[in-house]
Parts: structure tokens; sequence; C-alpha cells
């Protein structure tokens, strides 16, 4: 494919700013193939590119997929107000590259959070009619028992909604414990689902996205990884 001068590659992987970049390069900071190269223009195919900025490894990625095990405490929101947020766990390059998460975790909810930069990516997950079914474990404030997951799954009525909303699958793990699949991402969903069937959700946890799973993936809290062709491909 076609070779990009390196202040180039850089910048889109986002180093920083084009002037950035080449100083950076001119300066020695950057090495190609472990050689220092100091020539801002010197030209590389950036496929499958490795290359060193103060001495971390990079592989050259056109876009970025991410999943990050979101700790409690932290917002979605581009511009977080109360904590912060959850692209603050991440590298800095990731903010220049604007990856954004795809749909919002309360700041409260933990678990799965899948990021990029990749707008096609996002919108084609985060479009309502994709019914990506997501995989929740909501502890409860009260012991329930199978009224509960009776209720989820016929659907219950929200206020601002024009019909009642189900659950795919609802099942109890325990009396304090539901592991709740929804295929739509509603403003706090899951949290006034269990409102409306007259529980309350005391924690929230996203465990699985399509075929992803946050167990397959081994991240610890406010762990993040690259997701490969085979974990994208599981998310349909
Ligand atoms: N449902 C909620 O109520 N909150 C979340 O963060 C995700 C789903």
């Amino acid at each position: 494919s076609k070779k990009l001068p390196l202040y180039r590659i850089l910048q889109n992987q986002g180093f920083g700013t084009r002037k950035g970049c080449q100083l950076m390069i001119e300066e020695g900071d950057v090495s190609v193939a472990g050689a220092v190269i100091t020539k801002p223009k010197a030209e590389f195919d950036p496929a499958g590119l490795v290359f060193s900025v103060f001495d971390e490894e990079w592989l050259y990625r056109e876009h970025l997929y991410i999943a990050l095990n979101k700790p409690a405490n932290y917002e979605c929101s581009r511009k977080p107000s109360h904590h912060p947020g959850v692209h603050t766990l991440l590298p800095e390059q990731f903010t220049w590259r604007e990856v954004q998460p795809v749909g919002r975790l309360d700041h409260d909810t933990t678990g799965l959070l899948l990021l990029s930069d990749d707008g096609a990516f996002i919108h084609a997950q985060s479009h309502p009619k994709h019914h990506q079914p997501k995989v929740y474990v909501a502890t409860l404030a009260q012991p329930a028992d199978s009224s509960l997951t009776d209720q989820l799954l016929a659907g219950v009525q929200l206020h601002d909604e024009p019909a009642p909303l189900a659950a795919q699958v609802a099942r109890l793990i325990d009396p304090l414990h539901v592991e709740i699949v929804i295929d739509q991402g509603k403003y706090h969903q899951v949290k006034r689902m269990l409102a409306a069937a007259g529980n309350h959700c005391a924690a929230l946890a996203r465990v699985q996205i399509g075929g992803l799973t946050l167990d397959a993936l081994g991240l610890a809290e406010g762990e993040w990884c690259y997701l490969d062709a085979e974990q994208l491909a599981v998310l349909n």
C-alpha cells in the first residue's frame, strides 16, 4: 500500500499535532525497526508498521477497536462532570484519535465497554435496529424470587416508553443477583426495568456484548485490550 511520511503516520496514530510529531522525530524520540529516524519526511508503508515512540512500541492501526473493563465512578461522556472520563484509562493517543464509547454505561455501572474511532462501526453497533444482545448482572436491593424474572420476561412499562420493555433472558443467579439480557440500550434501561418490577438495582455490571464475554477477555477492572478480528466477528 501507499507510503506515508513518518510524521503523518505518527499524527494519524494520535501522537499529536503535525508540528509536535515532526519535533519528536527530529529530536530522536522515534524509531522504526530498531533504527532511530530523524527525518520527519522519511517514508514508510504504514500497513503492519511497528514503530517506537519514547521507547514504547506501537503497531500501526488503521482503526482502534477496544474493550475496557470499566470500573465504577468513571463517566462515558466526552466532557465528564462528576467523575473522570473512561478515556483517562486509555493511552493519550486514543483521545487524540477521538476514540468513543460504543453506547454508554452509567458512571456507577461496571464491566464490558467497547470503544472505537471507527464511525461506521460505532453507528452499526449502537443502531437501535441492530438488536445486539447485552448481558448484565444486577445486584438487587431486595431479595427476589421468580415473580421478578417473570415480570422482566413478560415486559414492564417504563414511564416514557410507548410499550412495555421485556428482557430476552432474566434468570435469578441467587436471591440478590439477576442476569438480564436486553437488546436495546434505552436510558438507564436495566435499572428502570428493575424499579418498574418493584425492586431496586444496587449495582450493575455488563458481562457480555453479542458473543464477546468479559470473562474471555480476562481484563481486570480498569484494564483494556485491542479486539482482534475473531473477537470483532462475534459482535455480529
Ligand atoms: N442499563 C442501565 O440502567 N445502566 C447501564 O449503565 C446500562 C444498562
